[in-house]
This record gives C-alpha cells, sequence and structure tokens, in this order.
C-alpha cells in the first residue's frame, strides 16, 4: 500500500471515530438486531427501517474500540438506502476482504479498514457491525 493511500485511509477512519454517522437510536425501526463482541468487549445495537426490500434508514449506538465503532460508522453510511440483497453482497464482500487482505475498489471508503486484516485480533471489532446487521436482515 503506498503512503498516500495509507494515509488517506487513515484519515477516513478517525473522521468516522470523531464523527460517527448515523450515530443513536432509530424510531420506528422495523428490525433491532445486538451485537457483542466477547474477545474485545465491543456492544452494538442496530436499529433500520426495512422497507419494501429497501433499508431507507439505519442507526447504531454502541461503545467498546474505536476500531468496531469506525466499522459500524462506515456500514451504516455504505448500507443506508440499498435493498437487502446489496447490504447482504457488500457484507459478504467486507468479509471476504478482511480474511483475505485483499482491497475491494467496489467497496470505497470501506477499504479505509484493511489495515486490520493484518491485526487478527481486531478483525473481530471491524466484523461486529456487518454480523449484526446480517442477524438484523435475517
Ligand atoms: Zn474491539
Amino acid at each position: 500500500m503506498s503512503a498516500l493511500l495509507e494515509q488517506m485511509y487513515k484519515e477516513i477512519l478517525l473522521d468516522h471515530q470523531r464523527n460517527p454517522r448515523n450515530h443513536g437510536k432509530l424510531e420506528p425501526a422495523t428490525r433491532t438486531e445486538f451485537g457483542h463482541n466477547p474477545s474485545c468487549g465491543d456492544q452494538l445495537e442496530i436499529n433500520l427501517l426495512l422497507e419494501q426490500d429497501c433499508i431507507t434508514a439505519i442507526r447504531f449506538t454502541g461503545r467498546g474500540c474505536t476500531i468496531s465503532q469506525a466499522s459500524a460508522s462506515l456500514m451504516t453510511n455504505a448500507i443506508q438506502g440499498k435493498s437487502k440483497s446489496e447490504a447482504l453482497g457488500i457484507a459478504q464482500a467486507f468479509t471476504q476482504m478482511l480474511r483475505t487482505g485483499e482491497s475491494n475498489s467496489s467497496l470505497g471508503d470501506l477499504n479505509a479498514l484493511i489495515g486490520v486484516a493484518k491485526l487478527h485480533a481486531r478483525v473481530k471489532c471491524a466484523l461486529l457491525a456487518w454480523q449484526t446487521l446480517e442477524l438484523a436482515l435475517g
């Protein structure tokens, strides 16, 4: 990875840590799901509004490490307005990226978390939001 790209990814993560997107509770919500990553202590609650197969709104609350919270913020940004199957496709591609360490241009800003692929203990932190989303959509 080039130093410039690495710097850009760092800035995206810092931005989402400092100003989390879609943070808070959503009312009314059609789906609510809770996620917990015991290896780090991260906790997450996801509320979303599924209308005719489209995720028209999504919010999250939680506490835990910066990776888990930044990933949740990036996740809500990426899937708001998407259909259920599009969202699940993104979740799958993101999971694949973290397991293989290979970037995926279709994932846009989500590539900012690629550095986590090398930190094996933290992969669960980055995946928590996505696993919770999959449960919420299941
Ligand atoms: Zn964590």
